[in-house]
C-alpha cells in the first residue's frame, strides 16, 4: 500500500508538471483576451433550515441503494428539483454490478448553470446510500441498508442549497453540479465510486473541462472535523489551502482543521486521475484519518445531522465559488 503510493506519486508528478505548463499558457492567453476586470462578487448567505430540509426530503424516500424503489423515487425528485432551478440537466445512465448484484441501472445526474461559459467549477456529491451497515454493532442489522443522512444525504443537500441560492443570485462563472451514483456500494478494496469512475471515462460533454472542483461527502454530522485529505493535497493543494484559509477567515476554524490525514478513496480520486480536473474532498474524519463511529452504521440517520456543521460547509463552499468567480479566492 505504502509502496504503491510512492509509485503513483512518481508518475503523477510527471503529469502534474506537464499540466501546469499548459494551464499557465492558457491562463496567459485568457488574460490577454479578456481585458475587463471582473466586478467584485458578493457572497450570498445559505439557509441552514433549507439545507437541513433537503436532507429530510431525501430520507423521506427511504434508503437509496441503486435498483431500489427509494433510489428510483429520489432520482425522479432530484431531476425535477434541479430543473426547477433553471439548470441544464443531463442524466447519465450506466449499468453496473456490486456485491451480489449484477446489471443494476445507475444514474449520474449532471446539472449545469451558465452552460455557455468556458470558465467553470465542478461541485459534486454522491446521492446513493449504502446497501449494508457492516460497522453496525448490532449483528442482526449489518446486512440492511442505511439511511445515509450524512453519507450521501448531507453532500446532496449542500449542493441543492447552493443551486437554489445561485438561481436567485447571478454568478459570473459556469458551475456544474454532479450527483454521482453508486459511490457507496464497495466491498473491501473494490467497487467503490462506480459513478465517478464511469463519468471520468465517459464525460457528459465532449472535451468537458472545469478549472477545479470540490467534492462534499460526510459534511453534516455532529462533531465533524475536516482535515486536509492526502489525495486532495496531492492533486489540488493550491485550492485546498485556499478553501481552508477561507473557512478559517470565516470563523469556521473549529471544523476546518489545518492538519493532513491519509488518502481516502472517494469520487475526487477519479475526477483527479481520470478527468484530470483538480478536485478537493471536504470529508469528515477523526484526526487519525479514520471515519467517525456512526459511519456505515444505522446511526447515520437524521439524528446524526448538526445544522451548524451542515451550514458551515455549505457556506464555505458557496463562498469559495463566488470568490473564485471574481478572482479573489
Ligand atoms: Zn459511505
Amino acid at each position: 500500500m505504502y509502496k504503491l503510493f510512492f509509485i503513483l506519486t512518481f508518475f503523477s508528478l510527471i503529469n502534474i508538471g506537464c499540466k501546469n505548463d499548459k494551464s499557465s499558457a492558457t491562463e496567459l492567453n485568457e488574460k490577454t483576451i479578456s481585458a475587463t476586470p471582473k466586478k467584485k462578487a458578493v457572497v450570498p448567505p445559505v439557509n441552514a433550515d433549507s439545507t437541513y430540509a433537503f436532507v429530510e426530503k431525501q430520507l423521506s424516500f427511504g434508503t437509496r441503494v441503486p435498483g431500489s424503489p427509494g433510489h428510483k423515487a429520489m432520482k425522479e425528485w432530484l431531476v425535477t428539483k434541479t430543473k426547477s432551478y433553471g439548470l441544464e440537466v443531463m442524466v447519465q445512465e450506466f449499468t453496473t454490478s456490486f456485491m451480489n448484484k449484477a446489471n443494476v441501472k445507475a444514474y449520474n445526474i449532471i446539472a449545469s448553470l451558465n452552460p455557455e461559459k468556458s470558465e467553470r467549477i465542478l461541485l459534486a456529491a454522491h446521492w446513493d446510500t449504502r446497501l449494508i451497515a457492516e460497522k453496525d454493532p448490532d449483528a442482526k442489522k449489518v446486512n440492511t441498508p442505511i439511511m445515509g443522512a450524512d453519507d450521501g444525504g448531507s453532500g446532496v443537500a449542500a449542493l441543492l442549497e447552493i443551486m437554489r441560492v445561485m438561481s436567485e443570485k447571478q454568478i459570473d462563472l459556469g458551475v456544474d453540479f454532479i450527483f454521482f451514483d453508486a459511490e457507496d456500494q464497495g466491498n473491501e478494496g473494490v467497487d467503490w465510486c462506480l459513478g465517478s469512475q464511469y463519468w471520468s471515462k465517459n464525460l457528459h460533454k465532449k472535451d468537458y473541462k472545469a478549472d477545479w472542483g470540490i467534492l462534499l461527502d460526510l459534511i453534516g454530522a455532529k462533531g465533524a472535523m475536516f482535515h486536509k485529505e492526502e489525495f486532495s493535497r496531492y492533486y489540488a493543494k493550491t485550492y485546498l489551502d485556499k478553501v481552508w484559509a477561507l473557512a478559517q477567515k470565516m470563523g469556521y476554524g473549529k471544523y476546518f482543521i489545518d492538519q493532513p490525514v491519509g488518502t481516502i478513496q472517494d469520487d475526487h480520486y477519479f475526477v483527479n486521475t481520470g478527468a484530470n480536473i483538480p478536485m478537493i474532498d471536504i470529508i469528515n474524519t477523526l484526526p487519525s484519518g479514520m471515519f467517525g463511529s456512526y459511519h456505515h452504521t444505522h446511526k447515520d440517520d437524521i439524528g446524526i445531522i448538526d445544522k451548524d456543521v451542515l451550514k458551515a460547509v455549505t457556506q464555505v463552499t458557496i463562498a469559495a465559488v463566488y470568490k473564485y468567480s471574481d478572482g479573489s479566492l
